[in-house]
Formats: C-alpha cells, sequence, structure tokens
C-alpha cells in the first residue's frame, strides 16, 4: 500500500467516526426536546450500540495495520497541516480505543449511575461525607484508566489531554498561576475604586426577549443556513449535527443575560460550520472540542457582547424591542454589566473572578492525582481555596463542593478548560487588534464582518486540524500566555472603577 493509499484508509475512518458523533448529537438533543419518557430504555440501547460502533472503528485489524504503519510515520517531516491532523487524531484516538481496558471502563460506566445518585443525596443533606467514598472511587478508577491510555505520563496529564488534546499539565499550571496572581492583584486594585451602581434591570416579554436575543445572534453572523434555534430547553448549548449544521438551544427569559447566552451559543455554531470543504472531506469539520471551542464562544459573548461600542451600537434596539428598558439610561445599563463581586458559583460569577473558579478547581484534581490532596480533605480544600482566591465563605457543602454535577457526572480533568478559553481569548484579541486595529468602530457600526472574516482565515476554518496549541502559536506567534487577558480586564475595568489602568505588579 501506498502512503497515499493508508491516508485514506485513516481519513474514511475517521469520517465514519464523525457519522456517529453526529447521530450521539441528535439524540442527545432530541432526549432534552422531544424523548418521551417510556421511550428512554430503548433509546439507551441504541445509543450504546452507536457508542460501540463508533469505538469499533478503530478496534479492526484494519485500524491496528494502520497504527502499526503511521507510528513509523514522522509527523514533523509532513508539510500538509491537515494530513498531519488527520494522522494525529487517527493516533489519538486507535490509542484510547485500544489501550482502555474494557473491564476498568465497565466498572466505571457502572459506578457513574451511583456517583449521580450519591452526589444528589448529599446535596439534599449537605454533607460532602456521603459523596465522598464515591468521588475516591471515581477518580481512582479514572486514574488507573488514564494510565492504561498512557503508561508513560502521569494520569492528570491523560485525563486533561482527553478534553484539551496537547494541554500539558506543567504549562497550564505556570500560567494559571500568573492569571490566579494577576486576577486577585485585580481584584484588590478595583476594590480601591468605585464599584458602579448596581441596577435594577427590569424584565422583558420571555417570549419577545428571546426572539431579539436571536435576531442579535443573526446579525452578529448566525446563518439559518447553517443552523437554527429551539428556544424551549432548560440550558443553552449547542449540538453539533454536522458541517454545516449547528443547532442552538437556548431558553426563553425575560432578562436581558439571555443575550449573551445567544451571543455565545451564535459563537460555537459559527465556529462549528465554519470550517473548509477540505477540512470537511478530511472528516475534521467543526472545531477544536474542549477551551478552545469556549474561547470563541466566550469572544463573542464577552470580548464583542460585553464592550462599550457593542451596546452604543445595540441598546437603542434593545429599548425599541423591550419596551421595558426604555427608561434606563444606556450609560447604566452598560455599567451595570460590569460590577466584579465574587461569588461561591462559577456560573454566577463575572469577567474578572469566573477564571478563579475553573483554575482552583484544576488544583484540586492536580494535587489529588499527584497524591498532595486525599478525597477526605477534599471538601475542607475548597472551602480554603475560595477564601484565599476569592476571599467567600463557603456556608455548606452543597454551595461548595457539591454545588455541580461535573465530578459525579465523568467531568474529570475538565474544568481547565473554562479558564484555557479566557487565556486564549486574551491572546486572540491582542492578534485581532494587530490586524485590525479599528474592529471596535466596525461593532460599534453593526458591522461584524470584518471581525468573521478574520476570525474564519485564521481559526475557522482549520476545523480540528491543529491542537490548540499549534492554532495559537499559528494565530499569535506565541505559546500559551495568560498576560493579554489580564490586560484586557485591565483596561476594560479599571476606568470602569474610576482608575488608571496599569497592572499591578505581580506577587
Ligand atoms: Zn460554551
Amino acid at each position: 500500500m501506498t502512503y497515499q493509499e493508508h491516508l485514506e484508509s485513516i481519513t474514511r475512518i475517521g469520517r465514519e467516526y464523525r457519522y456517529c458523533k453526529s447521530i450521539e448529537s441528535l439524540f442527545e438533543l432530541d432526549q432534552w426536546t422531544m424523548l418521551p419518557p417510556l421511550g428512554g430504555d430503548y433509546r439507551q440501547q441504541t445509543a450504546a450500540w452507536v457508542a460501540q460502533q463508533k469505538n469499533h472503528l478503530y478496534l479492526t485489524e484494519e485500524a491496528a495495520r494502520e497504527e502499526a504503519y503511521f507510528d513509523g510515520v514522522s509527523l514533523a517531516e509532513i508539510e500538509d497541516p491537515v494530513e498531519r491532523g488527520i494522522i494525529r487524531t487517527f493516533l489519538s484516538r486507535r490509542r484510547i480505543a485500544a489501550r482502555t481496558p474494557e473491564d476498568l471502563q465497565r466498572q466505571y460506566n457502572l459506578l457513574k449511575a451511583r456517583c449521580m445518585q450519591k452526589w444528589k443525596e448529599a446535596r439534599e443533606a449537605k454533607d460532602y461525607k456521603i459523596f465522598m467514598p464515591w468521588l475516591k472511587q471515581a477518580f481512582d478508577l479514572k486514574g488507573q484508566i488514564a494510565q492504561a491510555i498512557n503508561p508513560d505520563a502521569p494520569a492528570f496529564d491523560t485525563l486533561v489531554s482527553l478534553t484539551d488534546e496537547g494541554a500539558a499539565v506543567g504549562e497550564i499550571s505556570a500560567q494559571f498561576e500568573v492569571l490566579q496572581k494577576g486576577l486577585r492583584a485585580l481584584l484588590a486594585k478595583l476594590a480601591g475604586g468605585t464599584a458602579p451602581a448596581a441596577v435594577d434591570y427590569p424584565q422583558g416579554d420571555p417570549a419577545a426577549m428571546s426572539a431579539f436575543a436571536q435576531s442579535l445572534a443573526r446579525e452578529l453572523g448566525f446563518s439559518t443556513d447553517l443552523g437554527s434555534f429551539n428556544d424551549r430547553v432548560v440550558h443553552g448549548f449547542t449540538s453539533f449535527m454536522g458541517p454545516r449544521d449547528a443547532r442552538v438551544s437556548t431558553y426563553r427569559n425575560g432578562s436581558h443575560e439571555l443575550i449573551f447566552t445567544c451571543l455565545h451559543e451564535a459563537g460555537h455554531a459559527m465556529y462549528s460550520t465554519g470550517s473548509s470543504q477540505r477540512l470537511i472531506d478530511a472528516g475534521l469539520w467543526g472545531g477544536i472540542e474542549g477551551g478552545f471551542h469556549e474561547a470563541i464562544s466566550r469572544f463573542y459573548e464577552n470580548m464583542v457582547g460585553r464592550s462599550r461600542a457593542y451596546w452604543d451600537y445595540c441598546f437603542p434596539k434593545l429599548a425599541k424591542a423591550i419596551p421595558a428598558f426604555a427608561a434606563l439610561d444606556p450609560e447604566q445599563f452598560y455599567l451595570g454589566l460590569h460590577r466584579v463581586r465574587p461569588t461561591l458559583k462559577r456560573i454566577a460569577s463575572d469577567e474578572v473572578t469566573y477564571s478563579l473558579h475553573a483554575i482552583l478547581r484544576f488544583e484540586l484534581e492536580r494535587d489529588y492525582f499527584a497524591g498532595a490532596l486525599c478525597a477526605e480533605d477534599m471538601a475542607d480544600a475548597w472551602d480554603q481555596k475560595y477564601r484565599e482566591y476569592l476571599g467567600v465563605e463557603v456556608p455548606d457543602d452543597t454551595q461548595g463542593v457539591l454545588q455541580d454535577m461535573h465530578w459525579a457526572g465523568d467531568y474529570i480533568g475538565y474544568f481547565q478548560s473554562y479558564a484555557l478559553g479566557n487565556i486564549y481569548d486574551g491572546q486572540i484579541l491582542a492578534a485581532l487588534e494587530r490586524d485590525l486595529p479599528d474592529w471596535q468602530q466596525d461593532l460599534r457600526r453593526g458591522n461584524f464582518v470584518p471581525l468573521n472574516d478574520w476570525m474564519r482565515e485564521q481559526i475557522w476554518q482549520w476545523g480540528c486540524c491543529f491542537t490548540a496549541g499549534e492554532l495559537i502559536r499559528r494565530v499569535t506567534g506565541s505559546r500559551l500566555d495568560a498576560r493579554p487577558f489580564l490586560t484586557y480586564l485591565d483596561r476594560k475595568y479599571s476606568p470602569i472603577y474610576g482608575l488608571k489602568p496599569g497592572l499591578p505588579a505581580e506577587g
């Protein structure tokens, strides 16, 4: 077989893998929208079968043969990035499929259901001790599976790379340290300024607010030829159905916060449908999963959606579409979006404190897998970090270590992605300002074409051809670097707090 024939073989496997993933996305969306309660059992069997087919694609003799062949190929010598992406992706999926021990995985799957139940019980009782032994088992089994997938790397590095491919725990830790210290210094600085007054935001008609938020997403560049909105789901998420098909799910709500949810999901949708035809043919469409996808969605939510330029353009439209907002002063509306207040929960947090929630969770996981923290001490360590990083006291375990389902629901080695997204955003913004210094003026005029063209050219068209680390270096010329994000926050928030921009010295 020639190199070309081998390449075609793994490209076909990769495409079929994506077909299975699309079916899984459709099932997931259906589960939130149309699946009747009694349809659940049969659906579960069907979904398990699809998952098995997806995994099996990488367990055939053909896949073993291709692994042996491509193990002998030096990726660095392949010039075409798309070919490199096809090979890297194939090898990574093959290794995970072939090396995950079936018995451990089965044990973990059984444990997962129990874990979720125990987490709910513990939440009810506000008592971490009920969940503790289950968390320990889940973490330890996950660690064993990770060790089997890659015996040469620490388990936590492998778990993190399953969410953020190619990300190194050492590099993340170093940048999180910079970010954590910088954010705490910025919080201390802002505490010496004048916080914007709290705004009593009105509530609009939920259906009207949803329609308005969707119209903003379309103006931003979300195309109804490439996706659709369903506003009858309980939380916001986007299903990547196909290379030209993104389904956005949101909810109806009279709060202006719904606008940010829609802009966020529009970011995911535009990114996932923006791959070039070549990347689609290669099975590498849809964007880089993990922190990088979150970076694009948060860019549209925050860097665009919470900017002064955007609200200069948008506020008159809001006041017209939702008359309850017409009584607000536009400046007051904008400033009210930028009150910084440490909270107990990530999902209720502001732009400045958000990353701290993710960083501290990452640190707890890292310390656990390094043997420096045991399950028994997890709740206390959690409370201690909230005190230290955010200055808040955790009143009980339900509002602390038990606050979300991530650890009970197989999201272990996942939290870094939330803070990585912000770090990438700072770097992307700096590169955008280098290439399009007038982009804010365009926003003020409601012209999003230059921004989206830049995003498409630099990022979207490449699908998941590169790892996040590779792409960020291509776009910005530098490695993972937390400083541009800190600079962005300081330049934005200092004037709002009546202070001069300028980062306080680290320390
Ligand atoms: Zn998101």
